[in-house]
């Protein structure tokens, strides 16, 4: 999960990072005594989560409240690469910035170890450095076992050539940053600029957290920073359900047992929309191993409450759970939600195989439910979907 740099900022200060004062609001006449708390002066800085917010116009400088109102009535619902802002920050003015430094830690995968990256170019965006001078980017593996010690971090801060008056602060930011890095269970904490500002102080003006969503069980706090208004309902109410389901932008509503057959399942259903109008796979559900009937049931409501899905695919492989358990869910999930009043009124395709399937098969056929066809192959099923998808 990505976050707003104000929310970054929050995690910053929490663990000793310095940053300036800031506030974050959604209204231009807020930023008038948001800067009047500041001392009159403020920086009105969109908050969107995407980079490079100060070329596009959405960090400025404003000298009075009127100003910060005004600035701040520019930036409120402007557009920036497609993210429109709904909130910015007012924050406390830097002193002015002498020099802007680069530091980040994130999770390497590739090479199996925690990432220091450090420059002393700063600023700017920092994938335009490591093209254009990959020797001005200190990369520096971190042992996950040791962490970053005062003598790690000058090591790091030594690598990356930091001019020796502000050589002991960034080391001592950089085991602030880990310690964040680290106790908040982050895949990235980024903080570009690092600026060094007139009085000699370093401070972080701009960060960039990403948080490691496995992690939030043992990070209650976090529940707070998650974005609900950017959440896709269906996602959301998937997610209250404890379901697998991720919302993709086709017509053929797609339901499986295991990840890899609800992969594969969505290439099949695009692979026959080919022959269909283009049709494509509406989303990825994946209703796991030993699906209920009750799972079936909230599987089913919600790929029928998508007003994107024209037909629903049924795609099952009896394993540990038989097919006739499955074609049982099936008949049961129909009928709990007619029950509940959500007549279900989209065609299903259901195709079952594996364990037990000659069984599973009869039970749906002597059900005969009008508006479930079953097709025992998966891509003879995965063309019927996608037919009945273009049809409607
Ligand atoms: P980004 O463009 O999305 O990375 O946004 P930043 O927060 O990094 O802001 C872009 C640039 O605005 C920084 O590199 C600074 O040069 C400048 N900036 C940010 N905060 C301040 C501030 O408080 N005072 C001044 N003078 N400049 C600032
Ligand atoms: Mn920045």
């Amino acid at each position: 999960m990505d976050l707003f740099e104000y929310q970054a900022r929050d995690l910053f200060a929490k663990h000793g990072v310095p940053v300036l004062a800031g506030e974050v609001i959604d209204t231009p006449e807020a930023a008038r005594e948001a800067t009047e708390r500041l001392g009159g002066k403020s920086v009105v800085k969109a908050q969107v989560k995407v980079g490079g917010r100060g070329k596009a116009g959405g960090v400025k400088l404003a000298a009075t409240p009127d100003e910060a109102v005004a600035r701040a009535t520019d930036i409120l619902g402007m557009d920036i690469k497609g993210h429109t802002v709904h909130k910015v920050m007012i924050a406390e003015t830097a002193p002015e910035i002498a020099e802007e430094y680069y530091v980040s830690y994130l999770l390497d995968r590739t090479n199996r170890t925690f990432l220091a990256m450090a420059s002393v170019q700063g600023g700017v965006e920092i994938e335009v450095v490591a093209e254009e001078n990959p020797d001005a980017l200190a990369k520096v593996p971190v042992d996950a076992n040791e962490g970053v010690s005062i003598e790690k971090a000058r090591e790091i801060v030594a690598q990356a050539k930091f001019p020796a008056e502000v050589a002991e602060q960034v080391a001592e930011i950089l085991v602030t940053l880990w310690d964040t890095f680290i106790k908040e269970d982050a895949l990235l904490v980024e903080v570009n600029p690092l600026a060094k500002v007139a009085d000699g102080r370093v401070i972080a003006l701009d960060g960039k957290v990403s948080l490691d969503e496995n992690a939030e069980f043992r990070q209650p706090e976090h529940e707070a920073l998650i974005d609900h208004a950017a959440a896709n309902p269906l996602e959301a109410a998937a997610k209250a359900k404890n379901l697998n389901y991720v919302k993709l932008d086709g017509e053929v509503g797609i339901i499986g047992n295991g990840a890899g057959l609800v992969m594969s399942t969505l290439d099949v259903v695009a692979y026959a929309g080919e022959n269909h109008g283009g049709v494509k796979p509406a989303n990825f559900l994946d209703i796991g191993g030993g699906a209920s009937a009750a799972v079936m049931a909230n599987g089913l409501e919600i790929i029928l409450g998508d007003p994107d899905v024209k037909s629903v695919f049924v795609n099952v492989f009896g394993g540990i759970t038989a097919c006739d358990e499955v074609a049982n869910g099936i008949v049961q999930a129909l009928q709990l939600l007619a029950d509940k009043g959500e007549e279900v009124t989209k065609p299903l395709v259901v195709r079952l195989d594996g364990n037990n399937a000659e069984l599973g098969r009869r039970i749906l056929s002597d059900a005969n439910h009008p508006l479930v066809q079953r097709v025992d192959t998966m891509d003879g099923a995965a063309d019927k979907a996608a037919e009945l998808a273009a049809a409607k």
